[in-house]
C-alpha cells in the first residue's frame, strides 16, 4: 500500500467541477491580477473570520514581512519569535531590517514556550510573533497579556492553523493582525502560492494594501515605495471555490487525527500529539516523536509510506543565523525534539485502512 504524506490529486477530483469552473470564468474574463475574484476572497475569507479587513498577497511570508513593515518595526528593533517554525517566521523579521530574537519550544505541545518569553523581552523589543504550529494555538491568552503589559505588538503567524481555536475563539482574531499562508499544501491551499493578512485596524489595513500593491491604492498614485505582492485571479477563484469545503476537510483532519491516536496509542516507542486543554487542533500536521526516528522514517519508506520532519533543524542553528552566535544550549528542548519528531501522513481523505497500515508498519519496525 503506498501513503503519500498529503494527496493534493484526491482532493481535486473530490471538486473538480468547482475548479475547473472556477478556473474557466477566469481565463474567459482574462481577470487575471486583481479585480471581481480577488475581490470576492477578500471578501469571503474576511466573512469566515469575522474580521473588517482581508488583505490578499503573493504568499504567506510576504504577509509576515508586510505586516511588520507597516507597523513601523525596522533598523534597531526586536522581535521574539520561535525557535522551531518554517524561516518565514524569522526570514522576514530580518527583511524589515530588526532583528529576530527566539525562544525555546513547549516539551508538551512543540510551540513557543510562553514561560520564556518575558526574560528576552529588551528596550529594543516591538513585537512578539507566535506561530500555531502543526495546527494547535500557543497559549495566546499568555502572550497576547504579554504583550499589553510591555506595550508589544501581537502578531500571530497562522499558515499552519486555519480554523485553529483557543477558548473557542480563532487563531488570527487576538493579535494586531495575523498572516495566512495559502501554499499548495496547507489546510486551505491554492494551486500556486499565495497568502493574506486579517486584521480589524483600519489604517493599518489601509497602509497593508498600499504597500503590497506599489504603494499605490489608486492607480499612478504611488503614496509610498512599496513592493508587488498581489494574489492573482485564478488563485482567488481556486481559494473562494475551495473555501466551503474548508470546515468539512478540518473536521476530517480531526477525525484521522483521533484514529491515529487510537491505533498507536499502545506502541511505547512513540509519543503523540498532546491536546492543549482549551485548543482546537486542526493538524495540519499531526507529528509524533519516535525513538530511532531515521530508522523508522526509512523503513516506512521502503514500505511506501511518506513521512517529513518539521523541522530538522531548530532556526536559531541555521547557517543563516550564525551570526547572532546562539548555541544548542539555548533551545534545549527544540534542538532534542529536532531528531525525534516525525509528521506521519495527514490530509482531508487519509482512509482507515492506510491509518491501519501506518500503524502496523510502525509496530513491525519496532518489534524486528
Ligand atoms: C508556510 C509557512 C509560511 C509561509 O508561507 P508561504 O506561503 O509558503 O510563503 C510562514 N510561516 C509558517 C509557519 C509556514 O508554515
Amino acid at each position: 500500500m503506498n501513503v503519500p504524506f498529503v494527496d493534493l490529486k484526491m482532493q481535486y477530483q473530490s471538486i473538480k467541477n468547482e475548479i475547473d469552473i472556477a478556473f474557466e470564468n477566469v481565463i474567459t474574463e482574462t481577470a487575471f491580477i486583481g479585480g471581481k475574484y480577488v475581490n470576492q476572497f477578500e471578501k469571503d475569507f474576511a466573512t469566515l473570520y469575522g474580521v473588517k479587513h482581508c488583505i490578499s498577497c503573493a504568499n504567506g511570508t510576504d504577509s509576515l514581512f508586510i505586516i511588520m513593515k507597516m507597523l513601523g518595526i525596522g533598523n534597531g528593533d526586536e522581535v521574539i519569535t520561535v525557535a522551531n517554525s518554517w524561516i518565514s517566521s524569522s526570514e522576514t523579521i530580518s527583511q524589515t531590517a530588526a532583528r529576530p530574537v527566539f525562544v525555546d519550544i513547549d516539551k508538551d505541545f512543540y510551540s513557543i514556550n510562553e514561560k520564556l518569553i518575558e526574560e528576552k523581552i529588551t528596550a529594543k523589543t516591538k513585537a512578539i510573533m507566535p506561530v500555531h504550529l502543526q495546527g494547535q494555538m500557543c497559549e495566546i491568552e499568555v502572550i497576547k497579556s504579554i504583550c499589553d503589559k510591555h506595550n508589544l505588538f501581537l502578531i500571530e503567524d497562522c499558515a499552519q492553523s486555519h480554523l485553529s481555536e483557543y477558548k473557542n475563539i480563532r487563531a488570527g482574531l487576538r493579535g494586531i493582525a495575523a498572516s495566512f499562508s495559502f501554499y499548495p499544501g496547507k489546510n486551505l491551499g491554492a494551486y500556486g502560492d499565495a497568502g493574506c493578512i486579517i486584521t480589524n485596524d483600519d489604517a493599518l489595513a489601509e497602509k497593508c494594501k498600499m504597500y503590497a500593491r506599489h504603494g499605490a491604492l489608486i492607480k499612478h498614485q504611488h503614496k509610498i515605495e512599496g513592493i508587488n505582492s498581489r494574489l492573482d485571479g485564478l488563485q482567488a477563484a481556486i481559494l473562494s471555490a475551495k473555501l466551503p469545503h474548508l470546515i468539512k476537510w478540518t473536521n476530517q483532519r480531526i477525525t484521522n487525527a483521533n484514529y491515529y491516536d487510537e491505533v498507536l496509542k499502545d506502541i511505547n516507542e512513540i509519543v503523540t500529539p498532546k491536546l492543549r486543554p482549551n485548543a482546537k487542533h486542526t493538524y495540519h500536521l499531526y507529528v509524533i516523536r519516535a525513538k530511532k526516528r531515521d530508522a523508522l522514517a526509512n523503513y516506512l519508506k521502503e514500505k511506501g509510506i511518506e513521512t517529513a520532519v518539521h523541522y530538522p533543524i531548530p532556526l536559531p542553528m541555521m547557517e543563516a543565523y550564525k551570526y547572532l552566535n546562539y548555541s544548542e544550549k539555548d533551545f534545549p528542548i527544540a534542538n532534542q525534539y529536532k531528531d525525534e519528531i516525525l509528521s506521519l501522513p495527514m490530509f482531508p481523505e487519509l482512509t482507515n485502512a492506510q491509518m491501519n497500515y501506518v500503524a502496523a508498519t510502525i509496530k513491525a519496525f519496532y518489534s524486528k
